[in-house]
C-alpha cells in the first residue's frame, strides 16, 4: 500500500527501495540550556527491528519525536522516507469516540468501519469495536493502539516503551503480537525499552543512546529462536 502521509521523501523510483527507513545525521536538540541530543547519528535499514536502551533522562522519547515530526526545532538532519506512525506507552485513544473510530481516526478511510473491523481482527479484537476505549484493559488497549499505528501502513514505527505498563503475561502476548504484525507488514520498528531481555527477545539490532549519541551499535543473533505468533492473533489475515 502507497504511503498515506508521506513526511520526507525522495523520488518513488525503484532505486529509493533500498533508501533506509531513517537517516538521521548530526542531530541536536536541547530544552533551554540543556542539550538532549548532541549530534547523534543512525540509520535504520528497511523492515529492520532495532531496540533503543538508554538511561532514564537520556532522551529516547526525545529522538522519537523529532523522528515522528512532533517536535519541532532541531539542528541537524534527520529523514524519513515514507510515513511513519508511533506508539506510546499510554495508548492515548481519544475516550469519547469509541474503539473502532480511534482505529481509523484522520486517516481518510472512505470506508471506516470496514477498515477499523478488519484492523482490530488483525490485533485479536474485533469483539471490541464499539467498546469505549476506558473500558478496555491495558493489554487491549495497547492492541488498539497497535492496530491504529499499523492501519497506516507505516515504513517506520517508532514504539515507546509499549510494554511497560503491561502485567507479565500480557506483556508476553502483546510481544507475540508486535512480532507476528511485524513480520506480517515489515515496517522498520524502533523500539524504546529499558528491557534488555525485550531487547533479545525482538529486537535484530540494539542501540545505546548515551550522552546524546549513539553510543552501542550490536547486532542480536538473527538466528536465535524468537517466540511463537500468538495463537489468539496468527492466521486471522492469512
Ligand atoms: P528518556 O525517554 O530517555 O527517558 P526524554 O527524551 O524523555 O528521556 O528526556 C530527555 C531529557 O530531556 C530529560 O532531561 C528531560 O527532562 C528533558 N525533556 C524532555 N522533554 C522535555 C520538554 N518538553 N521540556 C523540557 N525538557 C524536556
Ligand atoms: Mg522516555
Amino acid at each position: 500500500m502507497a504511503p498515506r502521509n508521506p513526511t520526507v521523501t525522495g523520488a518513488a523510483g525503484a532505486a529509493e527501495l533500498a533508501e533506509p527507513a531513517a537517516r538521521v545525521r548530526g542531530l541536536e536538540k536541547s530544552f533551554g540550556d540543556d542539550p538532549v541530543l548532541r549530534g547523534l547519528d543512525l540509520d535504520l535499514a528497511p523492515g529492520e527491528f532495532t531496540a533503543l536502551l538508554g538511561r532514564s533522562g537520556s532522551g529516547k522519547s526525545t529522538l522519537l519525536r523529532v523522528l515522528a515530526g512532533l517536535d519541532g526545532e532541531h539542528g541537524g538532519e534527520a529523514v524519513i522516507d515514507g510515513t511513519v506512525a508511533v506508539a506510546f506507552q499510554e495508548p492515548r485513544l481519544l475516550p469519547w469516540k469509541k474503539v473502532w473510530a480511534n482505529v481509523v481516526l484522520g486517516s481518510g478511510s472512505t470506508e471506516p468501519r470496514k477498515d477499523a473491523e478488519a484492523a482490530l481482527a488483525e490485533v485479536g479484537l474485533e469483539a471490541r469495536a464499539d467498546a469505549w476505549p476506558l473500558t478496555l484493559s491495558g493489554g487491549e488497549a495497547q492492541r488498539a493502539s497497535l492496530a491504529r499505528a499499523l492501519f497506516r501502513e507505516p515504513r517506520l514505527l517508532l514504539l515507546d516503551e509499549p510494554f511497560g505498563a503491561l502485567d507479565a503475561l500480557t506483556r508476553a502476548s502483546v510481544h507475540d503480537l508486535v512480532l507476528d504484525l511485524w513480520r506480517r507488514h515489515r515496517p522498520a520498528i524502533l523500539l524504546v525499552t529499558h528491557d534488555v531481555d525485550e531487547a533479545l527477545l525482538l529486537a535484530d539490532r540494539a542501540l545505546v543512546l548515551t550522552d546524546g549519541r549513539i553510543s552501542h551499535d550490536l547486532p542480536i543473533d538473527l538466528e536465535r529462536p524468537r517466540r511463537r505468533a500468538d495463537p489468539r492473533s496468527a492466521g486471522l489475515r492469512a
